[in-house]
């Protein structure tokens, strides 16, 4: 039987949080008296998850197991849960219990009253620096001002689609993906529920620096030209200084000034130029770059392992034990 709810958890080395997670989830989920299946995507972890995620998915037919061939990123894990999910409404979940599962329901109550979308608002942040606070408000004050789509402030990944915009966002295959924005940009009818978010249950976060500043940067090219046009608006504005600077110096020359003479005036208008050429070609570069990876066409992700082969395994080796 279809399952009415499937809820998809992106796994990269969680193996302290897992038996939590399922615990936590199936208390909640089996509230709503429905049939439901949790997809646990493994995006290549290095620690336990794997043997763990089998033993999970061994005891209970409802976890679905997803393995990756390598670690693809969170968003790509996502994507393939999205893929694989067969429920009627899809929750999107943090594994390290960062989200409450509890918060599950009154998205579900929300769906339930037509509701597509249900999104997660950060009200207050547990356990997190004052540095990963302030460039998640940043970041999500930046992207809100210079792209169309209007991204909730505050929100993660953590969310519940109707199958009608699943099926929506299965259809967009980019490769730099930036899933709120994608959620946002499909349209339907979209309300938020406000929660605190918790600490981690254990282990540390997998997001440095380096993956938030990648995701901040997909973010804004999969959504805004804005950078690409900077360059235009520098241009204006360097000619335009340019424009005006030619009869300031010619005046000073007539007046015998011994002002803009000299290399170091040369220098530093070259200089600035030549930064924001640099710069701009860079942004240029980050742009191709992105086609290039879209003309290439490869898979989004790669599986070694997909919860259609885990369950028939299982049930060849049943047939083969009773006949
Ligand atoms: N994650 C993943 N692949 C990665 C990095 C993270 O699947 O390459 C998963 C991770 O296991 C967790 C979720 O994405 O379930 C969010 O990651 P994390 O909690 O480390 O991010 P934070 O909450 O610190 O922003
Ligand atoms: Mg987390």
């Amino acid at each position: 039987m279809e399952p009415t709810f499937s809820i998809i958890a992106p796994i990269f080395n969680e193996e302290c949080c897992l038996d939590e997670l399922y615990r936590r989830i199936s208390e909640v989920m089996d509230q709503t008296h429905e049939p439901w299946e949790l997809v646990l995507v493994n995006d290549g972890s290095r620690d336990a998850s794997p043997e763990i995620i089998r033993s999970l998915a061994a005891a209970d037919k409802r976890v679905r197991p997803v393995m990756f061939a390598r670690n693809f990123g969170h968003q790509i894990a996502v994507t393939a849960g999205l893929d694989y999910a067969r429920g009627q409404a899809v929750i999107i979940i943090d594994a390290d219990l960062q989200d409450p599962p509890e918060v599950m329901l009154e998205m579900i109550s929300k769906w339930r009253e037509g509701v597509e979308v249900v999104y997660a608002v950060r009200a207050d942040r547990e356990g997190e620096t004052w540095f990963k606070k302030l460039t998640a408000a940043l970041f999500y004050r930046i992207i809100f001002s210079i792209t169309d789509v209007k991204i909730p402030m505050d929100t993660g990944d953590f969310r519940l689609m109707d199958r009608k915009v699943v099926n929506v966002m299965k259809t967009m295959r980019e490769h730099h993906r930036f899933l709120r924005g994608m959620s946002a940009w499909v349209g339907f009818r979209q309300e938020g529920v406000t929660y605190n978010r918790a600490a981690r249950f254990g282990g540390e976060t997998k997001y440095p620096f380096r993956k938030m500043l990648k995701l901040a940067l997909t973010a804004i090219t999969g959504f805004s030209y804005f950078p690409l046009q900077l360059a235009t608006y520098l241009g204006f504005i360097t000619a335009g200084l340019a424009i005006i600077a030619i009869p300031v110096v010619a005046i000073f020359r007539a007046l015998q000034s011994q002002a803009f003479f000299g290399q170091a005036s040369t220098l530093i208008a070259v200089l600035f130029l030549g930064g924001v050429q640099l710069i701009s070609l860079g942004i240029l570069g980050e742009y191709i770059g992105r086609i290039y990876d879209e003309v290439k066409g490869r898979p989004l992700y790669i599986v070694s392992e997909d919860p259609e082969n885990f369950h028939s395994d299982d049930q060849i080796k049943n047939q083969g034990e009773f006949s």
